[in-house]
């Protein structure tokens, strides 16, 4: 597995100033058009926006890129390709690009936290006095329209372009995907044609009706998620505020005699010794990242909060499976230490295999690291896979060459604090496994997680048609998410009707204890508001007991 790529040098961590830098980058362009809509048809819809002539003026502008070729290079500066040792070089990157006064170009000097500010002022808004503007916490409502921050001004062209106005007397535009999809209000008979999303309700501040009389008059529809949409028009003003964002520092490595409490968020970022988080948004905006460690941190711990007692959603299967993993995720201390005498075998790393990634696997390594930390005896290999697997990652291409010894091209990054590796392949995962490039799995050491994966949505299920039962043949636990509970029951339906009695249920379909707190907007359909990873399930390949006669 290991090629050319992974003898490059990679970066250590920059400096925690310039997290805030990458890591609002993130979330500005993930909650642009989300993770969850197909990468493939958000590329066309780029495109025609590009085309009909808005983007283009701007192209040169920083802020275009960061909404329309999303912000990639901010995002992922510190990542597996640059090859200085540390972090100069991606500050410089941010430094140049954002044309700030060069206030470090010597790669030795020290940066206060004061230029991170205005680094991460400039990176996340523009330098012009309007974004002052939105620097109050009291003051970040504001109409996607007449937004002081330019992205966000994009983004209200982009629905208005693009998305369609749900009110019921218009014809339908699509197949409803789902009993509360307001395209199945609508009939196809209807007079009045589709029209886009022009008018701005007052209230949330975001394109939704395409016109005022259409608005109020299904304003009490509207009124189910006006609420939730405000919130997410302030949580995106947020970040584009320019405040300081102390959330985003993360603890490092813990000392082994502290015990992390897995019952919820607070605890767990309390025992985590996280610094304390006194508001309801930084409370949004950091568990929109951690989710992703977490879901799966959350699951297979020692301590985790799903058990098999009444209510905890484990089933017995799902016990057998994870406390294999769990005997190797938490060894017992071998008295390892630095000299000859202190040398011990190390196991080998717990492969977590992330099927179809998207967003989550551009998150900034720092977020990823944390899933390390909570099993700190144990090594983890994160293996991200999929079509778009790259997204937001530009600054890595091109991709490495297929060779004899990385015949799938992939991107290794092994020098994540020696505890933690991460591989991305941009492939499907059923042609890597008709290759035997994984196998064996084995269930003490493998698992694989799927986020979002949309297993029954018709736009992404003949995707997963030939990987589940691949999935299943592994006999490893599969970790599933879903953004609504719609979401995830369509997901567990298809998959019943696909492999019914061939599956075991490991953990019972729920809410997820660590799911994100934070809404997200769906730029297309603005009335498709979702939370990342709100549901968890897991299920594993059905194991046939051998039995003996006599
Ligand atoms: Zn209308
Ligand atoms: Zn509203």
């Amino acid at each position: 597995m290991r090629n050319s790529r992974s003898e490059e040098a990679i970066p250590n961590f920059p400096h925690q100033q310039t997290l805030d830098v990458t890591w609002i980058a993130f979330l500005a362009a993930t909650t642009m058009t989300g993770g969850y809509t197909c990468g493939r048809c958000l590329q066309v819809l780029r495109r025609r926006v590009a085309t009909n002539g808005f983007t283009i003026r701007l192209q040169t502008t920083y802020n275009s890129r960061r909404i329309y070729g999303p912000s990639v290079s901010l995002v992922r500066s510190f990542g597996s390709r640059s090859n200085n040792c540390c972090t100069p070089k991606s500050l410089q990157g941010h430094t140049k690009r954002t044309s700030t006064p060069s206030v470090c170009t010597s790669q030795d000097a020290p940066h206060t936290v004061q230029q991170s500010m205005q680094r991460a002022t400039s990176a996340t808004s523009t330098y012009s006095p309007e974004s002052r503007a939105l620097l109050k916490p009291n003051n970040l409502f504001h109409p996607f329209s007449q937004s002081p921050s330019p992205s966000i001004r994009q983004r209200a062209a982009f629905i208005k372009q693009n998305a369609f106005c749900p009110h019921p007397s218009h014809q339908q535009t699509r197949a409803p995907v789902s009993p509360h999809d307001p395209e199945s209000r609508k009939s196809l008979e209807s007079a009045s044609p589709p029209a886009h999303s022009h008018f701005e309700c007052p209230d949330c501040g975001v394109p939704i009706y395409c016109s005022e009389g259409h608005w109020m008059d299904d304003f009490e529809a509207h009124l189910e998620i006006c609420e939730t949409i405000r919130q997410i028009n302030e949580d995106d003003h947020d970040l584009h505020s320019g405040r300081f964002f102390p959330e985003f520092s993360y603890p490092g490595l813990q000392d082994d005699n502290f015990v992390i409490n897995m019952t919820n968020w607070d605890t767990f970022l309390y025992t985590r010794e996280f610094d304390a988080i006194n508001h309801d948004r930084s409370m949004r905006q950091v568990t929109r990242m951690l989710t992703y460690p977490l879901t799966i941190g959350s699951v297979l711990h020692e301590l985790s909060p799903y058990g098999v007692r009444k209510g905890g959603r484990l089933t017995v299967e799902g016990l057998k499976s994870v406390s294999a993993l769990r005997y190797s995720l938490h060894p017992p201390k071998t008295g390892e230490g630095v000299d000859i005498q202190g040398l011990r075998l190390k196991a080998p790393p717990v492969r977590i295999f992330i099927l179809g990634a998207r967003a989550e696997s551009s998150l900034p390594r720092e977020v990823w690291l944390q899933l390390s930390y909570i099993f700190p005896r144990s090594l983890i290999h994160l293996i991200f896979i999929g079509p778009e697997s790259m997204a937001n990652r530009d600054a890595e291409f091109p991709l490495p060459e297929r060779t004899p010894e990385n015949p799938f091209g992939g991107i290794v990054e092994d020098r994540l604090g020696g505890q933690l590796k991460i591989t991305t392949y941009v492939d499907y995962f059923h042609t890597m496994y008709k290759a035997q490039y994984f196998q064996p799995f084995d269930p003490y050491l493998d698992c694989i997680m799927l986020f979002h994966p949309g297993l029954g949505h018709p736009a992404s299920s003949h995707e997963w048609e030939e990987t589940l039962p691949q999935l299943l043949e592994t006999k490893v636990p599969i970790i599933s998410t879903g953004y609504t509970q719609w979401d995830m029951e369509r997901d567990i339906n298809w998959v019943h009707e696909k492999c019914a009695g061939e599956f075991d249920m490991l953990l019972e379909p729920g809410e997820n204890i660590f799911r994100s707190l934070r809404w997200d907007l769906n730029d297309l359909d603005p009335h498709d508001i979702s939370c990342g990873n709100w549901g968890l399930w897991a299920f594993r390949g059905k194991r046939y007991e051998a039995t003996f006669r006599g």
